[in-house]
C-alpha cells in the first residue's frame, strides 16, 4: 500500500467507494466523476504508479485487468452496444491519480476519447 494513494485507501477500506467486482488481485468501483452512464474504474491491488511501472514479465497484470475490463462490461450489459477502455499514463496522458488503472466507459455513443 502507497501512503497518500487514494486508490490503495479504497483496496485497504479505508475510503469508500461502489464497488462493483473484487478478488484477490483486482478491485473495479465507480468512477465517483463520471463520464459516461457506466464508468468503472478497474485496477490491480497493488500498488503500481501507471503502466510505465509494469516490467515485461508482468503481463499477467494487464491481461488480467484487461479481461475483467471485459467481463465486467458484459455483465454491465455494454458487450453488445460495445465500450471503451482507456489507460492514462503521466502528466501529458492525463493521469491524475498515481495508481494503474483502466477505464471502463459505456452505456452512450459517441463515449469520450478523454477523461481526467
Ligand atoms: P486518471 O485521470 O486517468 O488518473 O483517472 C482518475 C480517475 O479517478 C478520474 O476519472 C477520477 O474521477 C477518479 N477518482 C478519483 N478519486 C476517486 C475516488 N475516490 N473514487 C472514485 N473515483 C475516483
Ligand atoms: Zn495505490
Amino acid at each position: 500500500m502507497a501512503e497518500q494513494c487514494i486508490f490503495c485507501a479504497i483496496v485497504n477500506k479505508l475510503a469508500p467507494a461502489a464497488i462493483v467486482y473484487e478478488d484477490e488481485q483486482v478491485l473495479a468501483f465507480k468512477d465517483n466523476q463520471p463520464m459516461a452512464p457506466v464508468h468503472v474504474l478497474i485496477i490491480p491491488k497493488t500498488h503500481y504508479q501507471s503502466l510505465n511501472d509494469i516490467d515485461d514479465n508482468q503481463v499477467e497484470i494487464l491481461g488480467n485487468l484487461l479481461l475483467h475490463a471485459k467481463t465486467i462490461a458484459k455483465q454491465l450489459n455494454l458487450a453488445d452496444n460495445g465500450y471503451r477502455l482507456m489507460i492514462n499514463t503521466g502528466k501529458d496522458g492525463g493521469q491524475t491519480v498515481p495508481h494503474l488503472h483502466v477505464h471502463l466507459l459505456g452505456g452512450k455513443p459517441h463515449l469520450p476519447v478523454q477523461v481526467g
